[in-house]
This record gives structure tokens, C-alpha cells and sequence, in this order.
């Protein structure tokens, strides 16, 4: 039940090759620690929110950067993009299952995926919100209890 996140973060890379490739998308994070979690559910996780910061980028390629800090006793994730934004009234109708704020044929989807990321993140102990500015980028940050199984 220990997970390598650099490993996790491999598999999520290769799984998106295609979209990474295709957007000259740029993902960036320094050495990531091994912690106690569900090792697909975490897949599906970075999963989702890249598949998104990819997907609502703006005309210039775009620049994921992933952080995490210890604090206390939980990790505290940060997956930062470069993308269109999101306005501040939005901030929690994103997570509710299909509630799209971008729903043309420029950026298709279904609407689960943030619900999907908000399920899992509370199934390890922890949060997940956003913070965003339209035109700015955005960068959601969940936390993960470093105890959890
Ligand atoms: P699915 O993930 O099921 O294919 P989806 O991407 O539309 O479809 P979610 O991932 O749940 O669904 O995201 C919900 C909505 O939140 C999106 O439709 C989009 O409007 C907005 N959103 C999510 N991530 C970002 C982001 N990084 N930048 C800008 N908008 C975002
Ligand atoms: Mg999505």
C-alpha cells in the first residue's frame, strides 16, 4: 500500500502520451515521496486533473508543475496550470458530477472527472478545492493524510 508517486506520475505521463504529445504540453515536478495510498486511485487522480490542465489551456503549449509539501500530518498537493481559468463562482460546481463550465465541441468531456478526483481524495483522508483566476491559470490543491491506507 506504499506508493512511489514518481512512479504513479510515470504511468500517468505514458497513459497521456498522446495529449501531451499532440499539445506540446510540459510537465514538471522535483522528486515526489512514497506515501501510503490506493496506487490506481491515485493514477486516476493526477489523471483527471492533468487530463483537464492539458485540456483548458489557453493558445500557448501547456506548463504543469506539481508540488507537494509535508504539513503536519498530511501531504499538501498543488497541480498548477497555465489554462483559461475558472471563475470564482465556479469554484465548487466543478466538482459536482457533470457540471461542465467550458461545454463546447472545443473542449468535450462528460463531467466526472473532478467528481471522480473529489471521491478518492476523501477516501484518503482529505480535501480538494481550487483556486483560479479567468485568463490566469489554475492550480487545485487537495491533501492526502499521511496515515491513511
Ligand atoms: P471528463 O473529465 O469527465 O472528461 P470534464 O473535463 O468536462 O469531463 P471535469 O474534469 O469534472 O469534467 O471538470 C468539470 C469542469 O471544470 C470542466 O468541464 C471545465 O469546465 C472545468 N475545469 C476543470 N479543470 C479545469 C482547468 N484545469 N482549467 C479550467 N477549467 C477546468
Ligand atoms: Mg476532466
Amino acid at each position: 500500500r506504499s506508493v512511489d508517486l514518481n512512479n504513479i506520475l510515470t504511468i500517468v505521463c505514458s497513459n497521456l502520451e498522446s495529449t501531451i504529445d499532440k499539445n506540446q504540453a510540459t510537465i514538471v515536478y522535483d522528486n515526489l515521496p512514497t506515501i501510503v495510498a490506493d496506487s490506481s486511485q491515485l493514477v486516476q487522480l493526477f489523471q483527471n486533473l492533468l487530463d483537464n490542465a492539458i485540456k483548458y489551456c489557453r493558445e500557448e503549449p501547456p506548463k504543469i508543475e506539481i508540488s507537494v509539501e509535508l504539513r503536519g500530518n498530511e501531504y499538501l498537493f498543488a497541480v498548477k496550470d497555465n489554462g483559461i481559468g475558472i471563475d470564482r463562482q465556479s469554484f465548487e460546481r466543478i466538482f459536482q458530477i457533470f457540471q461542465r463550465l467550458h461545454d463546447s465541441e472545443e473542449y468535450s468531456g462528460t463531467g466526472i472527472g473532478l467528481a471522480i478526483c473529489q471521491k478518492i481524495v476523501e477516501l484518503h483522508g482529505g480535501r480538494i478545492w481550487v483556486e483560479s483566476q479567468l485568463g490566469a491559470g489554475t492550480t487545485f490543491y487537495f491533501t492526502i493524510n499521511s496515515q491513511s491506507s
